[in-house]
């Protein structure tokens, strides 16, 4: 495609946004048309580097709203939808399960139904051809269920057995664009991929959670026995999955996009530890920037760590499988856990205004 135009979903949430900033410095040319319902883990700030880039706009609205959708495509003659928006979070699924179904499985329903009318359908009814366009979905690795600590990775064969309301609706999700490919024509793609990390990374999720807690000197909780197995993707990295996959992806096709950074979440907590005790170490200022980090200028933030009652259904292992991703598009992620760590803390110790805003809520105003 010579130039996208790309509605992204959910674009001011944690990945879009890093997804946003990426593909405008790759891409200058494009035009990238942002629709956020700015939900609780929807943040504008998000967007603030880009914010003054003419080829962005940002839409306030509702993926369920599906004749803003088809307005959208129109008016900024959309032939791209690169979909993040989602209800993330595993635990309010468990609280709430209600705005998941709605969000996950409705709101992609409508974003199907607006690319199929406005790609397929009126051209067609005008007599002419079917314009080039592509609906990326990006879904996750939950949708597989879980593993045993011996079981070899997911991969794209395996079957779907969804544990959680969250995965359960984004599998949802996921077989209702297989089936728009497969019933309409509509030309999709869909990538699973592992837990991110990053900037921007809301601080209910455990490693941007286990950072702000160092920082206020709170205790870091962990659900049970702390073993549960994650692979873990830098957030960049995943751009990058996708980036390959909408330049190079057979369509109708599913890829994994993971991190080959397959940790306990115990171990990620004490690792995370021992980076801060030695970055309060290593800079002395740090200790008068953060004064409330008791633990970390003391160097014992392990004694925060508080097991906790373990999550409802807590899935106890997944694991990622890229080597389709890898073969067919030459996906290999950059960052190793280390790597990535270091560039995430340093962003959140520079940008701690980002997420005292969060933390006090003053974000959403
Ligand atoms: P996030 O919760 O940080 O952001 C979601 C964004 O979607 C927010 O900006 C929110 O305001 C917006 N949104 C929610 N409901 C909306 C609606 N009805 N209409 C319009 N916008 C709406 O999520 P994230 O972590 O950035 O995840 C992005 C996508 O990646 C999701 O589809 C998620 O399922 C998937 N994913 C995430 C991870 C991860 O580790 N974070 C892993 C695998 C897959």
């Amino acid at each position: 495609m010579e130039q996208r135009n790309l509605l992204v979903t959910g674009g001011a949430g944690f990945i879009g946004a890093n997804f946003v900033h990426y593909w405008l410095a790759q891409y200058p040319q494009d035009n990238v048309v942002v629709l956020d319902a700015l939900t609780y883990a929807g943040n504008k700030a998000n967007l603030d580097i880009v914010a003054d880039n003419n080829k962005m706009t940002f839409v306030h609205g509702n993926i369920c709203d599906t004749a803003l959708i088809e307005s959208l495509i129109d008016t900024h003659q959309l032939n791209t939808i690169v979909h993040f928006a989602a209800e993330s979070h595993v635990d309010r699924s468990i609280t709430g399960p209600d705005a998941f179904i709605e969000t996950n499985i409705l709101g992609t329903y409508s974003l199907l139904k607006a690319a199929k009318k406005k790609w397929i359908d009126e051209p067609k009814a005008q007599g002419k051809p079917t314009p080039e366009h592509r609906f990326h979905h990006v879904s996750t690795d939950e949708v597989y269920g879980t593993l045993s600590a011996t079981a070899p990775a997911f991969t794209e064969e395996t079957a779907y057995a969804p544990n959680s309301p969250y995965s359960a609706s984004k599998a949802a999700s996921d077989h209702l664009v297989r089936a728009y490919h497969h019933t309409y024509g509509l030309e999709v793609t869909t990538s699973n991929c592992s837990n991110n990390y990053g900037p921007y990374h809301f601080p209910e999720k455990l490693i941007p959670l286990i950072v702000t807690n160092i920082l206020n000197d709170k205790p870091l909780p962990v659900y049970g026995d702390g073993q549960q197995i994650r692979d873990w993707l830098y957030v960049e990295d995943h751009a990058r999955g996708i980036e390959l996959v909408l330049n190079k992806g057979r369509i109708g096709e599913n890829y994994n996009i993971g991190g080959n950074n397959e940790w306990a979440n115990i171990d990620i907590v004490k690792l995370v530890c021992k980076v801060m005790n030695a970055k309060f170490a290593a800079d002395v200022t740090l200790a008068s920037r953060f004064p409330h980090a008791a633990s970390a200028i003391s160097g014992k933030t392990e004694a925060l760590i508080t097991y906790v009652q373990d999550r409802a259904g807590h899935d106890r292992r997944y694991a990622i499988d890229a080597t389709k991703t890898n073969n067919e598009l030459g996906y290999v992620p950059a960052e190793s856990f280390e790597t990535g760590f270091a560039k995430t803390l340093d962003w959140f110790l520079t940008n701690d205004s980002w997420w005292k805003a969060v933390l006090d809520g003053s974000y959403q105003s």
